[in-house]
């Protein structure tokens, strides 16, 4: 069922500009009565242990993160930050193809066992051009022989498959019968795709005071009014059935297959096909508020689920995922990192399910056949 997006007039206000990450503290009586969510920074009262996590319990391979670097000394900055924190490698998802493609393959080519470059799919003439498969193809083993290792991050919110460049293809769905050849190549090729589909189900709901993610939710709400556009529940549906029909093709659905919300409908797709995986990148601050069930969801599929960041180069963002994590820590706010106002916990993961996450299950999906 598709919902109208009414906005009422206080949140309109309340919500006009993005959300400003250092909101400052209003101190007085007089503005608490004024106060916005936006500028909401509660800070913990309670004298519970604060874990600091410096390094990654084990090695760890970020499979999910993009070209962030702007120039060889960011780089270098970057490959700093990783080893402090126990980053053997990490994987850029750069969603390019062709001369964009070729340039982040010479930007990072100085670093070969830091950086691993995923391309993207080039789509040009997808919805004129009844061979245009065979040119993506064509395009997707150039990139292969330059480097590329996988494919990704493909991204598809209800529109379409838009992520990739130079080509934005709305109303092309991962499950469309045009891209099935290009699947059986990535096959070949031991590429594994890494796929977004959809987004956290607060972006889909009515943006009204009943929103549980409303201070995120709106800057990235989703309009259910557009023509053609498929909503949470469809977009899951192409999931599986790309991922049933091509059980050669390894898929990583990104953030969760941002079913935070509901983490049993992941549950049942890895349940049904071994050739599922998941990344965690980006939905820590989703899945910390239910620390206890996100714990037996992280046990029972130890081997399906692969660490990601997808939130840049920050040196104190990585600590914040491995304090989620590693630590049992109970209400803690990182307001800042995420913009979610709600208070964090750590899962306190058994030291088996994170050298598996962290690393284990990577290195198989990239160790090809
Ligand atoms: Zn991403």
């Amino acid at each position: 069922m598709r919902s109208k997006i009414v906005i009422p007039i206080f949140l309109m206000v309340v919500f006009s500009c993005c959300p400003e990450k250092s909101g400052k503290p209003e101190k007085s009586e007089k503005s608490v009565s004024d106060l916005t969510l936006k500028n909401y920074r509660p800070r913990s009262v309670y004298n519970i242990p604060k874990t600091s996590v410096e390094k990654a319990a084990y090695p760890v391979v970020d499979m999910h993160s993009h070209d962030y670097a702007a120039n060889e000394q960011e780089i270098q900055d970057w490959v700093t930050t990783m080893k402090k924190r126990g980053i053997e490698k990490t994987v850029i998802l750069s969603k390019e193809t062709g001369a964009g493609f070729d340039s982040v393959v010479e930007k990072y080519a100085k670093f070969p066992r830091e950086f691993e470059l995923w391309c993207g799919i080039d789509y040009t003439g997808y919805d004129t051009d009844e061979n245009w498969t065979e040119n993506a193809i064509k395009e997707l083993v150039r990139c292969y022989h330059k480097g590329a290792r996988g494919i990704g991050e493909l991204g598809d919110k209800g529109e379409g498959l838009v992520y990739s460049k130079p080509t934005p293809a709305y109303g092309l769905h991962i499950d469309n019968p045009d891209l099935e050849p290009v699947w059986a190549k990535c096959a070949e090729l031991g590429m594994p795709v890494n796929i977004h589909v959809a987004d956290p189900i607060w972006m889909y709901e009515p943006m009204d005071s009943t929103n549980d993610g409303l201070m995120n939710a709106y800057d990235w709400r989703i309009d259910l009014t557009k023509e053609g556009i498929l909503d949470h529940g469809e977009l899951i549906q192409t999931l599986e059935n790309c991922v049933r029909r091509n059980p050669n093709t390894r898929f990583i659905a990104c953030h969760f297959a941002n079913c935070c919300y509901d983490l049993a409908i992941l549950g049942r797709l890895f349940d049904k096909y071994p050739n599922l995986w998941a990344d965690n990148s980006a939905r820590y601050a989703e899945t910390a508020p239910i620390p206890r069930y996100v714990k037996v969801f992280y046990e029972k599929y130890q081997d399906r689920i692969v660490y990601g960041t997808d939130m840049g180069m920050d040196d104190e963002m990585y600590a914040v995922t491995f304090r989620i994590l590693e630590s049992e820590d109970e209400h803690f706010y990182e307001t800042e990192q995420f913009n979610y106002h709600w208070p964090l916990n750590g899962f306190g993961l058994p030291a088996e399910v994170l050298r598996k996450v962290y690393r284990g299950n990577a290195v198989q999906i990239l160790n090809r056949n």
